[in-house]
């Protein structure tokens, strides 16, 4: 078998003695005198590996390192690089531009090791393959540094990716994703697909978005049912006609979280290419990071048992509804629901028969009062509604048909017999100068009052005129003037 050959760039005078060193080992051994020297040597004649200098003047070992890496004639040409003993930055640095290995400089020994283990790894060269070099130096200087400004574009374009782990969430996250892919490219459509939850990103220009939707489903294979969170907008491009999209998988580790989908305008760009490696390849962090955030949001709102929003959800939201009701003098009320006699229930049939009891009601209230109105646990076996926009006297209607859905329920307990069930409900309305806390008071006080009536009923809190029952609107808007 003939000697591997081995490619020395050395500016140092003992460049001969060490290439005679390395001969001595039983390799075939071309010495360079400078790394331009070695580059035009390796380029049109690839060898098996190369040793090189970290340091040398004009082109570094790095620089030369990233050169051979990029370039397809010498892309899986080894290169052992050789620098200071004890300098860690050094072997990283080294290791980064994708050098086999980095070897202290006089360290014979280490470095004939260093030889055969990355000719053993490093897989059979390519048939012959050689590339002309135009120019001199220059042309050298002008690939590395086209060569350098894409790894320093990648590395930013890979660091903006990673600082979208801060949004929250993926609808916010997919829209400054966009942004950011739309600055440096013009695509037609992008596409972001995660597996758990299962849902659609898309960014395309409004004028193009079902067809772009449909080629995002196709080529990301997402069924028709998995939602979509759109981002429209004129960044992107209006034509349908383009390249069929580049699709790269998105990990976070060895776990696929999803795929992205980037429908380039241009066909064959490489650049588009490296861009969709590279954002695929940064996304499963930000992505990961916002599906956590997401789900301990939704878990610090919703109680487990009923799904209901928990106490300090509802009060947050009913809050926000309060100011909003305050602005526009638009009415509010509230239920207080209690479920009669439930530790009876709890003694007799048994805790889980209790928590059906609960999670039946926590199903029925949604579905008997509006979409907006708000519905939570407020502990125990009570529970809250926010009736917006309601008056007390439509608000008292609609308890009673809460109180007759609540008597109605079918409720089965473990042993299978049925459970027999009512609530009594009190309902207050919201008056100029309330809190939250003070009205659900008086909605639990004439709770209180309707079970010491006798329990499955409504009573609706005292009103002090006919004034507040006929129009509240009217005084929170005389309060406010
Ligand atoms: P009243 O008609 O006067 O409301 O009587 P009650 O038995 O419903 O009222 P009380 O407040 O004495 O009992 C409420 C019971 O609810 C006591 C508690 O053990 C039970 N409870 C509270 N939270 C839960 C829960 O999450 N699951 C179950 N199974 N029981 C619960
Ligand atoms: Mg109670
Ligand atoms: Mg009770």
């Amino acid at each position: 078998m003939a000697a591997p050959h081995v490619l020395l760039v050395d500016p140092s005078p003992l460049r001969d003695v060490l290439a005679e060193r390395i001969r001595m080992q039983g390799f075939a051994v071309t010495a360079a005198p400078d790394a331009a020297t070695g580059a035009h040597l390796a380029l049109s004649d690839p060898p098996a590996i190369v040793i090189a200098d970290l340091w040398m003047p004009g082109i570094s070992g790095v620089q030369l390192c990233r050169l051979l890496r990029s370039e397809p004639a010498t892309e899986s040409v080894p290169i052992i690089l050789r620098g200071p003993e004890q300098r860690q930055r050094d072997r990283f640095w080294a290791e980064r531009a994708g050098a086999a290995a980095y070897v202290a400089s006089g360290r014979m020994g280490d470095l004939v090791r260093a030889l055969t283990r990355a000719l053993a790894e490093s897989p059979p060269p390519a048939d012959t393959f050689f590339t002309q070099l135009s120019g001199g130096e220059l042309d050298l200087r002008d690939r590395i540094a086209s060569h350098l400004d894409t790894a320093l574009f990648e590395s930013v374009i890979a660091s903006e990716v990673r600082a979208l782990s801060v949004c929250g969430t993926f609808a916010r996250l997919f829209d400054l994703l966009s942004q950011l892919v739309a600055q440096v490219t013009s695509y037609r459509w992008l596409a972001v697909y995660t597996a758990r939850p299962a849902r659609l990103g898309l960014h395309a220009h409004p004028a193009v978005r079902p067809q772009a939707e449909a080629e995002a489903r196709q080529v990301l294979g997402v069924p028709d049912h998995v939602p979509v969170v759109c981002v429209e907008d004129e960044d992107a491009w209006e034509g349908l006609e383009g390249p069929p999209a580049l699709v790269e998988e998105v990990r976070l580790g060895a776990e696929s979280l999803g795929r992205l989908a980037l429908a380039a305008r241009h066909p064959s760009d490489r650049q588009d290419q490296a861009l969709a490696r590279v954002i695929a390849q940064e996304l499963g962090g930000p992505i990961r990071i916002a599906t956590l955030m997401e789900e301990s949001e939704r878990l610090a709102m919703v109680d487990p048992l009923t799904g209901l929003l928990n106490r300090r959800a509802f009060a947050m939201s009913a809050h926000r509804e309060l100011a909003r009701m305050e602005r526009t003098g638009e009415p509010l009320s509230v239920f207080l629901i209690d479920v009669d006699h439930f530790k009876q229930v709890n003694d007799t049939r048994g805790h889980a028969t209790g928590d059906t009891v609960l999670a039946a009601v926590g199903a029925l209230l949604p579905r008997t009062v509006r979409a907006n109105d708000l519905v939570g646990r407020w502990g125990g076996e009570e529970f809250v509604v926010a009736l917006t926009g309601s008056l007390l006297g439509p608000a008292a209607l609609r308890a009673e048909e809460v109180r007759k859905a609540i008597a109605a329920l079918d409720v089965r307990g473990t042993d299978g017999r049925p459970v027999p069930l009512t609530a009594s409900i009190g309902v207050a309305a919201f008056r100029p100068g309330d809190t939250l806390d003070s009205v659900v008071e008086r909605a639990d006080r004439a709770m209180y009052a309707a079970k010491a009536a006798g329990r499955n009923r409504v009573e609706v809190e005292p009103v002090p005129t006919l004034e507040l029952l006929s129009a509240p609107v009217d005084r929170a808007r005389v309060a406010a003037r």
